[in-house]
């Protein structure tokens, strides 16, 4: 049973539809990656994630490690058991929540500190000051160290300094136990310079190496494989050597990392068009937290397989749901020329409206999912209105019906080469 098979390359384009084999189940490709930050789909039964059809998931290392921590979810049999989630787990390095701290202060790059609630170094500290340093400690880590080996950082949950390095995230990773692993990286924010870019991509580079000499230590008793990370930020050429690297190292899947954060759409499809032909044509490819409707489209012509993000899950919450004009959402996508594709929009509405009151539609007239099956709109406002807890279940669980049905179609685009 190979790990990754493609199934059919599209003639139009580098589109393909493969099959990532996991010890908890298939994943047909192109897919979306569902995020489960801490081991959950937010206010999502997983039992509903099966009808839903969602493939597989994504559980953040770092939020792990500070709560409940790698060792208890080993004792506990892995994250599958524990969680209660039968399908294919994603899990990250960790660095890049780690990582997203340092951006905010590019001067202390590599020397971070951020005083603990309760320091001395905030005695005297207006009650204002307080709160917001509060805040900002519980939203994200602090980082103490950058370094050659890896990275220190303090929990936002209860201060103790846990280090991450290359050897350390992969241990934790098989602790965990999620199917497909990442190799340890640092995540490079968009506005740095080309020498720090360049310094940053070469470490992740000796990362990567130190990722694999651990993963392949003592063979990991479960099913697992990794996949190593291409960088090199903003700029062509730097992004070009590190696809070549990562590609040549062999992991078991390849994954592009350090996009999406802060640059326009048209530079991060640029930055995956750069590296599109030196992607393995027989490994899967990854693109970490992308995933709107309309890059998607773009992005799986350039061999792209599975993608992770948030925004269908985040939405939903804030009571934001899909919502697409035309009348039949599959057959819109399958009939519609590719040019057209491009502009697609998938609408959003804001079920929080007043105008939603006594609107006795459904949320989107063209879904079949349980939500609109069962619901009206007026319904799922009066919810919100109220924050009821099955408001978050029910947008969740709408949105993340629309992306497998895009999803679906996507696939039977390149089928008929079409995308
Ligand atoms: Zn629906």
């Amino acid at each position: 049973m190979s790990f990754f098979k493609v199934i059919y390359r599209s003639k139009k384009s580098k589109a393909r539809l493969g099959e990532i084999k996991t010890a908890h189940g298939v994943i047909k490709t192109p897919s979306f990656v569902a995020v489960g930050t801490k081991g959950t789909v937010k206010s999502i039964l997983p039992s509903l994630l099966k009808e839903i059809g969602t493939q597989a998931a994504f559980v953040n290392t770092y939020h792990l490690l500070t709560h409940p921590g790698a060792e208890v979810i080993e004792k506990a049999g892995g994250i599958h058991r524990y969680a209660g989630l039968d399908l294919p787990l994603m899990s990250d390095s960790g660095g890049f929540q780690v990582f997203s701290l340092a951006k905010t202060n590019k001067m202390l790059r590599h020397q971070v500190f951020l005083a603990p609630v309760g320091s001395p170094l905030l005695r005297g500290a207006s009650q204002v000051v307080k709160n917001l340093v509060s805040k900002e400690i519980e939203k994200k880590p602090a980082v103490v160290k950058i370094s050659e080996d890896g990275v220190k950082f303090r929990s936002t949950f209860d201060g103790k300094v846990i280090e991450l390095t290359p050897e350390k995230s992969i241990a934790y990773q098989k602790m965990i136990g999620a199917d497909l692993l990442m190799a340890f990286d640092e995540c490079i924010p968009y506005d740095v310079s080309y020498q720090y870019t360049k310094e940053a991509t070469e470490r992740t580079h000796r990362w990567l190496e130190r990722s694999i000499r651990e993963f392949k230590k003592g063979q990991p008793s479960k099913e697992q494989y990794l996949y190593g990370i291409i960088q090199g930020g903003m700029f062509e050429d730097l992004r070009k050597k590190s696809a070549k690297f990562v590609v040549s190292r062999n992991t078991d899947g390849v994954a592009i990392g350090g996009v999406s954060v802060g640059e326009s759409k048209e530079e991060m499809r640029d930055q995956v068009g750069w590296v599109a032909d030196y992607l393995p044509v027989d490994r899967p490819v990854h693109l970490l937290g992308v995933g709107h409707f309309d890059d998607t489209l773009d992005l799986v012509s350039y061999g792209i397989d599975t993608f992770d993000c948030v925004e269908p899950t985040r939405l939903a919450r804030m009571g934001n749901l899909y919502q697409l004009k035309t009348q039949n959402f599959r057959r819109s996508l399958i009939t519609l020329r590719v040019t057209k594709l491009k502009t697609l929009e998938i609408e959003k509405i804001d079920i929080l409206k007043g105008i939603y009151r006594e609107d006795f539609s459904k949320v989107d007239e063209n879904c079949d999912c349980y939500v609109c099956r069962s619901f009206t709109k007026s319904y799922l406002h009066h919810l919100f209105k109220n924050r009821e807890l099955l408001a978050y279940t029910l947008a969740t669980c709408h949105n993340l019906w629309v992306m497998e049905r895009f999803f679906e179609s996507i696939r039977e685009m390149i089928a008929g080469d079409r995308l």
